[in-house]
């Protein structure tokens, strides 16, 4: 199969609106490889928690980069689920990865130009034969600049609180509201105002708002612009 036939999806948004389950679902659907490039900044910030490298609300940057090259991520599929789940150094820690613990830090670790070169190599060398959908915050203007289609992904604040809320109550983590949304809205700054690769919406990509749509709906859509795309380049 041609590189044309098998194309890169980026799929770029605020937090918690839904692009990893938006990518996983395309993704199935089009036998296609996801990747979740939040989960690998998730994974580094575990990496930093657990060695050292965060005092209280304080991250120590300099340890951590030089810590970096001890930092092994990669994804493997739970033959269960189907999904593919998160391993650091070998261990599998698609649960770790996702508490409020790692969420407060998260977006700190991601302005680390270091952390962010490693991983953009990483999320390159994923992707380079294409047939793959990764979901982000630079997708289509850093990692993937070419990709064949870019999706930008948006929702009501109301709305992302609402599903990072009950995304956690379903998890057996028991977490107040406010803190959902104020950890929401902080990422969201932190994100979009940084020096290095702040979310931006790129001009080329299609906006998707999915307030008031279905995850299937929204799954149908981007279906439709994968498969337009494809037509177009054909
Ligand atoms: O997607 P998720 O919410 O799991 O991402 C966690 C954090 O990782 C984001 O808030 C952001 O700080 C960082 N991130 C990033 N670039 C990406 C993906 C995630 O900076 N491509």
């Amino acid at each position: 199969m041609s590189r044309r036939d098998k194309i890169v999806v980026a799929i770029d948004g605020f937090s918690s609106c839904g692009k990893s389950t938006l990518a996983r679902e395309l993704a199935k659907q089009l036998h296609y490889v996801f990747i979740d490039s939040g989960a690998m900044y998730r994974g580094i910030t575990l990496y930093a928690i657990r060695n050292g490298c965060v005092h209280g609300s304080e991250l120590d940057r300099g340890k951590l980069i030089q810590q970096l090259g001890d930092i092994h991520l990669s994804f493997k599929l739970n033959p269960e689920t189907q999904k593919p789940e998160l391993h650091l150094n070998g261990e599998n820690v698609e649960k770790e990865i996702r508490t409020p613990e790692v969420a407060a830090q998260v977006s700190q670790v991601a302005t680390i130009k270091e952390v962010r070169t490693k991983l953009v190599d990483q999320q390159r060398e994923m992707g380079k034969n294409g047939g793959v959908v990764m979901d982000g915050r630079d997708i289509g203007s850093v990692v993937f600049p070419n990709a064949e289609l870019k999706l930008f992904i948006t929702a009501e604040i109301e709305t992302r609180v609402q599903r990072r809320y009950l995304e956690l109550q379903d998890k057996g983590l028991e977490v107040e509201k406010d803190e959902v949304r104020a950890n929401l809205l902080e990422r969201d700054r932190i994100d979009s105002t940084r020096k290095e690769s702040p979310l931006i919406q790129t001009e080329d990509a299609v906006v998707i708002d999915n307030t008031n749509m279905t995850r299937s709906e929204q799954l149908e859509l981007a279906l439709e612009l994968v498969e337009k795309k494809i037509v177009t380049l054909a």
